[in-house]
């Protein structure tokens, strides 16, 4: 059996760079995968740093938004009627939790998650030699109505004056300078400049399971589903290659932490929102140099380098139910009329799903109840941006370190009873 002082279960962005932390801080640490590293959620994101991110996706107060959601004539959202016995419980704690004044307090919690998000990444990315993944761009929100143009203007410069996050305003020829192919007739632009966009994010979460392995941590192979409480305190986990223990063990399962913590009699209110991508050959010399999202028909491209990879937005079903193509299906037109897309490289496009807690905040620290267990999970939107600053946050208090910002709001025991 091979002694460890950590088991990091999930090996995507949240896992490898809790690991990663963990063992910064002096703890021998074990990531156990049932797959290779980022190869799930962490895998088939947009690859936004997100560093502007500080507003949550909030349940819509607007009774027109509603309303094409459940009609089914919206793009960015959907609903799987035959899921709703399902995930009827998660949507109404998510409704709950979209007051303005939870709306506010989940953007303060965000902040000194969202500063320390470029931070955390650039220093891992220095370390592991990922920064030829990285482009310092920012990222494009599209408009074609200068009505709607100048309500984000707005928006954004409320959130800028409460939280200090910069954008820049493109007119339609500044817009035409930065994107010379775009080929729908767009008034303008908000140009978010802090965020950095990441060209291949499952290269990237490779490349630091990689300097995981090559600073003395160990990747195994397993089922995470099999973790133990031993008798004399601790958890043990019979791996592919044989057992592993370790005194404390962390969730890190992204949509699939909800699934370990039931077998310690634990419940947490984990919704999904599965969200799909598919990359397009550009035609001709068309050139895309920003991930564009057009806020009316929620269509987001981004240049991968695989091509040009489309993201749609969030999809309430199972996590598990088969995939439904009609987000892509409604989105691809669109898309095809603000870009010159060619022909998919991929004949199946692919599905993941958000884990998602109703408040839009991360499940941060100790499980009450269960001595020696973690969690880090629950990301949302944000996982792939969140994961390193995250991992340091829980590293930090695992080790009685002063952590970096008050662990208080990300508390599993937030949603009162877990039993
Ligand atoms: C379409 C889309 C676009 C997105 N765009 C962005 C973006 O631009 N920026 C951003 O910050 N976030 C984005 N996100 C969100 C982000 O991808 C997630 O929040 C993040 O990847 C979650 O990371 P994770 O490590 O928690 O989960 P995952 O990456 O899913 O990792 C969980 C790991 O657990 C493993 N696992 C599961 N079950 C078991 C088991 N039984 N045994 C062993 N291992 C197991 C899996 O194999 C996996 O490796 C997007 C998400 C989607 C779907």
């Amino acid at each position: 059996m091979k002694q460890f002082d950590v088991l990091v279960l999930g090996a995507g962005m949240v896992g490898i760079a809790t690991g990663l932390q963990l063992l910064a801080r002096g703890r021998s640490v074990a990531l156990v995968d049932r797959r290779g590293p980022a190869e799930e959620t962490s895998y088939g994101n947009a690859g936004l740093i997100q560093a502007e991110a500080v507003m949550p996706y909030a349940f819509p107060r607007d009774l027109r938004v509603i309303l094409g959601v459940l009609a089914g004539r919206r793009t960015d959202a959907r609903l799987a009627w035959r899921a709703l016995r399902h995930t009827a419980p998660w949507l109404i704690a998510y409704a709950r939790a979209g007051s303005p004044a939870a709306v506010m307090a989940t953007a303060q919690a965000n902040l000194p998650l969202v500063r320390e998000a470029v931070p955390a990444h650039r220093a891992l990315s220095q370390r592991a030699k990922a920064e030829h993944f990285w482009h310092e761009t920012g990222y494009l929100r599209l408009y074609r109505d200068t009505a709607r143009l100048e309500r984000a203007i707005a928006e954004n410069a409320a959130v800028r004056e409460r939280f200090d996050i910069p954008f820049e305003v493109l007119d339609r020829a500044a817009l035409a300078a930065c994107e010379p192919h775009l080929t729908a007739p767009m008034v303008g632009a908000v140009h978010m400049t802090s965020p950095a966009r990441i060209d291949d994010p499952g290269g990237l979460g490779k490349a630091y399971a990689a300097l995981f392995q090559a600073e003395g941590g160990t990747f195994v192979d397993g089922d995470a589903m099999g973790l133990e409480a031993t008798a004399g305190g601790g958890f043990r986990l019979a791996a592919t290659e044989g057992e592993v223990s370790a005194r404390e063990a962390v969730v890190a399962l992204g949509p699939w932490s909800g699934d370990l913590l039931r077998r310690f009699g634990v419940r947490v209110p984990l919704g999904v929102k599965r969200g799909y991508h598919r990359h397009y050959k550009p035609k001709g010399n068309a050139v895309l140099n920003h991930l564009v999202a057009e806020d009316d028909t929620g269509v987001v491209l981004t240049p991968n380098w695989r091509g040009i990879r489309m993201t749609t937005g969030a999809e309430f079903a199972r996590r598990d139910d088969p995939p439904s193509p009609v987000q892509l299906t409604k989105m691809e037109p669109l898309a095809r009329a603000l870009f010159p897309l060619g022909d998919p490289v991929e004949p199946v496009p692919w599905m993941g799903a958000r884990p998602c807690l109703p408040d839009m905040l991360p499940a941060i620290g100790p499980v009450p109840g269960v001595d020696g267990l973690h969690v880090n999970f629950g990301h949302h939107h944000l996982g792939f941006t969140l994961g390193p600053a995250t991992g340091r946050l829980l590293a930090e208090t695992m080790v009685g370190e002063a952590p970096f910002t008050d662990p208080a709001p990300y508390r599993v025991t937030r949603f009162g009873r877990l039993r």
